[in-house]
């Protein structure tokens, strides 16, 4: 467990649990319940971006935005707080203590923001599900797709059959190639100019420019040219993916094409005419192959590929998954709980 999710388990009493949760943290969550809101606390970001973030859920709320406001008083002590409201779920990510681990301030101000959430949001009934209309017994807390919730078993199946229905859909819907193609080849262009204009302004008189940018920009193109296949194709099919590898090729073909001649017309004083686009491209390969070429072609080889499998990963995910963590511990703000804290 990491030093300051261990303080903070210690402080509030709330159990740690090796689960990515609403996270998707290799940290693992705190999980349970604090003054009657269902609370989750765990680490979002990476490395000096890293935040604490509690996600705090509760029955009901008359007036979302009075609640949503009255949050705005945490944002300037917490130095520059972030809240979000969801339904009956309240995201609030805190900066991290910067020195060391401090788990008592984190604590702190979660029971202050609760104590403020109490007087606009209406807690979990003890042991009922928190299903629309649904009365039934709950025992212990589910993680729906990581999501800390209070549900019945009934209401659980209600749940998957709606994420079945979903499915089938989806699956049922066809994947249109021609449109995904041109959506994608259209925003893998623009990232393609997009790239060749910035690689021309990170270039130098003598014609270097950063090795590590050039290494980036390709992924940039990669994503956008999956992320526009996406919303242009419907199904994500194995097919589809093909999509964006050519898609990825010719942005990234056009990035290349683009900053040669816009350096080559720099550099020897040119305009950038149909001729020069021409020369460039017939000696595009001897031009790559100049200093880093090879690492860049490497790259851009591995995006072009690479491309696909983000497609993929952008399948939408069915069904929901259910995970029991078992019966909550309760907590109170300003005080440690007596409960056992399972480590
Ligand atoms: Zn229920």
């Amino acid at each position: 467990m990491a030093p300051l999710i261990k303080e903070i388990s210690e402080q509030t009493g709330l159990p740690w649990f090796n689960n990515p949760g609403p996270f998707k943290s290799t940290k693992g969550l705190l999980s349970g319940v604090r003054d009657g809101y269902l609370v989750s606390i765990g680490v979002v970001g990476q490395g000096m971006k890293e935040c604490i973030c509690a996600v705090i859920r509760f029955r009901r709320t008359a007036d979302e935005k009075a609640l949503l406001a009255s949050m705005d008083r945490f944002k300037s002590f917490t130095g520059g707080g972030n809240f979000q409201l969801q339904g009956q779920t309240l995201v609030c990510t805190l900066p991290k203590p910067i020195q060391g681990t401090n788990g008592q301030k984190i604590t702190e101000k979660l029971d202050q923001i609760l104590r403020e959430l109490a007087l606009r949001a209406q807690p979990f009934d003890p042991g009922k599900c928190e299903g629309e209309g649904c009365r039934n017994e709950v025992s212990e807390i589910t993680l729906i797709n990581g999501n800390a919730n209070f549900i019945c078993g009934g209401c659980k199946i209600r749940i998957a059959g709606k994420q079945e229905e979903k499915r089938r859909r989806y699956l049922t819907t066809p994947s249109n190639y021609l449109k995904g193609f041109l959506f994608g080849t259209g925003g893998a262009l623009a990232a393609g100019a997009a790239s060749a204009v910035l690689s021309y302004w990170m270039t130098d008189d003598k014609g270097m420019m950063s090795v590590k940018l050039a290494c980036i920009l390709p992924f940039g193109i990669a994503m956008a040219a999956a992320f526009m296949v996406k919303r242009g194709i419907g199904k994500i099919s194995r097919v589809s993916t093909l999509t964006a590898i050519i898609a990825t090729f010719l942005g990234i073909l056009l990035s290349n094409v683009l900053y040669n001649g816009l350096v080559i017309a720099h550099l020897k004083h040119l305009h950038l005419s149909s001729q020069l686009i021409s020369w460039v491209l017939n000696h595009l390969w001897e031009l790559k192959w100049y200093e880093f070429g090879k690492l860049i072609l490497f790259v851009e080889i591995l995006s072009i590929f690479g491309s696909a499998h983000m497609l993929w990963e952008m399948r939408p995910k069915f069904p929901a998954a259910f995970i029991s963590i078992g019966a909550p511990v309760t907590t109170h703000s300003g005080m440690v709980s007596s409960a056992k804290v399972g480590f």
